[in-house]
């Protein structure tokens, strides 16, 4: 795993001097340094660092900081995880997502807006993003979608497995599905979806729930205090107090206990139990290692 960390320096926009002492200090750092700032679209100028160059941070650091106190402007960074192919095979569990098949005017989900209610903000930290929506009722499902390319051309011999709903909730074909039951997998919540043309349950596809939410992490640590213990989302770095480690700290991680997990070998990381679903080792390679098309893999869940 690599991490990556992302720093932008964004001028307040219009302002030509700004850019104008930007440019020239970017210039400079670019002609004596190996990594390089880099212009985005005429409205900030980034720095893209990895992990392995984390001897360089603190000549970074202070450049940044020389930056925004000289120019009054401010830096916003990120960082990302990179996992490779060993990464997910040695992860307790694995973020499984599907693939995106909705197209301008043919959506996948019929009856979205009626489903889904609106987005609501967590009543505890006030954190609101699409997948805080209460559904309501089953999706409505385009079922022919599932045998066609994908946008990008990309075509299932079969049909799709696993497909993005709205909401960030999950579809799975009725062969995935039975390959996780087949396999007495732990902890799968399996909710019908109808069928557009008939307007009858589905027979081919399932929307994929799972019985148990983990929001927080189970080993205490000092991060602890950096997931909202409601909705699970991360809150502000409240434990970073040095204004290095915030320009360049990971996000914060997070970790299950197993009395936490108990028996389970799907969990959620969202309340809805609908989203953000972590697939178990043994659950991963069945979903991963089977050749289940639209199979998308995200972030990783370590003991
Ligand atoms: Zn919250």
């Amino acid at each position: 795993m690599t991490i990556e960390t992302s720093i932008n320096l964004i001028p307040e926009q219009p302002n030509e001097a700004t850019w104008v002492a930007l440019r020239h200090r970017a210039d400079e750092w670019n002609r004596s340094h190996r990594h390089h700032l880099a212009e985005i679209s005429g409205i900030m100028m980034q720095f893209r660092i990895s992990d392995s160059s984390a001897a360089d941070y603190a000549e970074i650091r202070d450049f940044v900081e020389d930056v925004e106190s000289a120019l009054g402007l401010k830096a916003y960074s990120a960082s990302r995880r990179i996992y490779n192919e060993q990464d997910y095979w040695d992860a307790a569990f694995v973020e499984i997502g599907g693939a995106c098949l909705d197209r301008p005017g043919r959506p996948v989900v019929l009856n979205a807006a009626e489903a889904l209610e609106r987005p609501v903000p967590c009543s505890k930290c006030g954190w609101q993003d699409a997948l805080n929506a209460l559904q309501t009722a089953p999706f409505l499902i385009d079922e022919s979608i599932l045998d066609d390319a994908n946008p990008e051309g990309e075509s299932a011999s079969g049909g799709w497995d696993c497909v993005a709903l709205p909401g960030g909730r999950l579809l799975v074909s009725k062969r995935l599905l039975s390959e996780l039951r087949s396999a007495d997998v732990r902890g799968l919540d399996v909710l019908p979806v109808l069928a557009a043309e008939t307007g009858k349950e589905s027979a081919r596809a399932f929307q994929l729930g799972a019985s148990k939410a983990v929001l927080v992490p189970g080993i205490r640590h000092a991060s602890d205090e950096t997931f909202c213990s409601s909705c699970g989302a991360v809150l502000d770095s409240a434990g970073l107090d040095e204004r290095g480690d915030s320009l360049f700290g990971p996000q914060a991680e997070f970790r299950v206990s197993h009395e936490q997990v108990g028996e389970q070998e799907l969990v959620s990381r969202h309340p809805s139990r609908a989203a953000m679903l972590y697939f178990a080792q043994r659950a991963y390679r069945i979903v991963y290692g089977r050749q289940f098309n639209g199979v998308r893999r995200g972030e990783i869940i370590q003991f």
